[in-house]
């Protein structure tokens, strides 16, 4: 079976846009694919952070794959950190990438302007690599990737064949390894159209994590009155009616999106039933399904919460097959770069 690897960063709450951009989806390849989830911890202390909150947050991110229909038997749930070989390679890797290549990274030029001089880490600029690592360790076929991440995965390629290119072939035949090549070089899984959730406070800007303000964004452990609340003062427009794609309406757009993804709906069926709506009937409509959806993963939510040793059990069955794999690619790794092997 083909592979897919996939993960979230425990750098606040899950929300709307993790689970359509990537978590739901994950819910149908696991059928598909040999698949691994992993909660990106090691990602997550590229800007400040706060450490007493890191373990509780990949705890939550865990729970939340699961409450969300990730399923243990079928795919690898595990925590990044868990994994030695992620940061192993990291540093192998690290050697053959250019630091042209970094530098032109555009999320790295984002969030350095914002972060200021002082608190921007080498770890902030190295990311891709630790994410090349992270794909690149497990042979992965494909990777799901938004939009966010598609600069990302094509460094992640380029970074295989040129590793392939300067440690791979006749050498690394002759010691067994098959195709010729070091590193399977990833395609992009490109995800459902309409996956890419806005802010709930601009259209323009996508929901996220480490948006300062809540009010941008719903989390999946929002309790209801929360969610109405959000709903209730998230920003509109004063056009008549209700559509989709028209660029002067992002905000319109977004939330009739949102309402189509949420009720399972096609775009048509949402057309029909809310052209002509005004925004206080529609956001009445969007509120209750929006709760509909994510009162049963809340439920399932606490009810791993509330069994620790459960999760703890999954996490760690989780690692020890990643590891496997993960322990294999890196020690073809080292043998390929030319270290000594140890006896
Ligand atoms: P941060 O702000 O910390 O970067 P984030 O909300 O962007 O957090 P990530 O952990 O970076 O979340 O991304 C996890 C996954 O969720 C990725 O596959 C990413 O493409 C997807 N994703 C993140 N935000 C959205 C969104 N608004 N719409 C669709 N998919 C999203
Ligand atoms: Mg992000």
């Amino acid at each position: 079976r083909k592979r897919v690897v996939s993960g979230v960063q425990p750098t606040g709450s899950i929300h709307l846009g993790n689970y359509f951009g990537a978590i739901k989806n994950w819910v149908a390849l696991q059928n598909i694919y040999d698949t691994l989830f992993f909660i990106v911890d090691l990602h997550a202390i590229t800007l400040p952070y706060e450490a007493q909150q890191l373990s509780k947050a990949s705890k939550s991110t865990a729970a939340i794959y699961l409450a969300c229909g990730v399923d243990p038997s079928k795919a690898s749930v595990f925590v990044q950190s868990h994994v030695r070989a992620h940061v192993e390679l990291m540093w192998l890797l690290s050697s053959a990438t250019p630091i042209g290549w970094l530098n032109k990274m555009i999320q790295f030029k984002e969030k350095s302007r914002k972060a200021g001089d002082e608190e921007v880490g080498v770890a902030l600029l190295t990311y891709p690599v630790l994410m090349a690592s992270d794909i690149l360790l497990y042979q992965s076929d494909f990777v799901p990737v938004g939009e966010d991440q598609k600069q990302h995965l094509e460094l992640t390629r380029d970074l295989a064949e040129r590793v392939n290119y300067l440690y791979g072939g006749r050498k690394w035949k002759k010691l067994g390894g098959r195709g010729g090549a070091i590193f399977k070089v990833p395609e992009p899984l490109i995800p459902p159209a309409g996956a890419r959730i806005m802010s709930l406070t601009d259209g323009l800007s996508k929901m996220s994590k480490s948006a300062p303000s809540d009010q941008s964004r719903i989390n999946m452990l929002d309790p209801k009155d929360l969610i109405a609340n959000k709903i209730k003062r998230c920003k509109t427009d004063a056009y008549p009616g209700l559509e989709f794609d028209n660029p002067e309406r992002p905000e319109c757009n977004n939330l009739l999106s949102i309402y189509q993804l949420i009720s399972g709906k096609t775009k048509e069926e949402v057309v029909q039933e809310c052209q002509n709506m005004n925004w206080g009937t529609f956001k009445t409509l969007l509120t209750d399904a929006l709760i509909d959806h994510l009162h049963p993963i809340q439920v399932r939510y606490d009810k791993i919460m509330s069994d620790s040793s459960y999760l703890d059990e999954v996490l760690a069955e989780g690692a020890r097959n990643a590891s496997e794999i993960a322990d294999a690619t890196v020690n073809n790794v080292y043998q390929a770069m030319g270290f000594l092997g140890r006896r």
